[in-house]
C-alpha cells in the first residue's frame, strides 16, 4: 500500500512523477520520485493543459510536490474523508511539476492503451543488402 503524495489516498500502486525539489538539489541532482493516484494525476494534467490560456489561476505560493516557492497553480484534489466521503481541496503546484505530471500522464496512458506484457512493437523490417 502506498499513499498518494497529493490527496493521501492509500492505493496499491501510484503513478510515479519525477520532480526536482530545490532543497534536495545537491543530494538528488536527478530529482526525486513522487507518487500520485490517477485522480490527482488527472486533475493536475488538466490544469497543465489550461496553463497558457489561464494565467489568472496562477498565484504565489508553495508547490505541494517540490516545495518550491513562487508561481503556482491551483489543482483541485479530492481528499477521502470518513464522514463526508470526499472533501475537495486546492493544492498548489508549480509549472515544472505540472510539466512532470503531464509527462507521467502521457506515459501512463500510453501504457494503459498498449496493454501490459509487451511494451515494444515488433518490427519485421529486414535489413537491406
Ligand atoms: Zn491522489
Ligand atoms: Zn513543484
Amino acid at each position: 500500500m502506498t499513499d498518494c503524495d497529493l490527496c493521501g489516498r492509500g492505493i496499491p500502486t501510484v503513478i510515479p512523477v519525477r520532480v526536482n525539489p530545490p532543497l534536495l538539489k545537491f543530494a538528488y541532482p536527478e530529482g526525486v520520485w513522487k507518487g500520485l493516484c490517477e485522480t490527482c494525476l488527472d486533475s493536475a494534467q488538466k490544469v497543465h493543459m489550461g496553463n497558457d490560456k489561464n494565467e489568472l489561476s496562477c498565484r504565489k505560493g508553495k508547490c505541494a510536490l517540490c516545495q518550491e516557492k513562487g508561481r503556482v497553480f491551483a489543482v483541485e484534489i479530492q481528499i477521502p474523508d470518513f464522514s463526508q466521503g470526499v472533501v475537495k481541496k486546492d493544492k498548489t503546484l508549480c509549472s515544472r511539476c505540472l510539466k512532470a505530471v503531464d509527462e507521467s500522464y502521457i506515459k501512463y496512458k500510453r501504457e494503459e492503451i498498449g496493454g501490459h506484457g509487451h511494451g515494444h512493437e515488433h518490427e519485421h523490417e529486414q535489413s537491406k543488402h
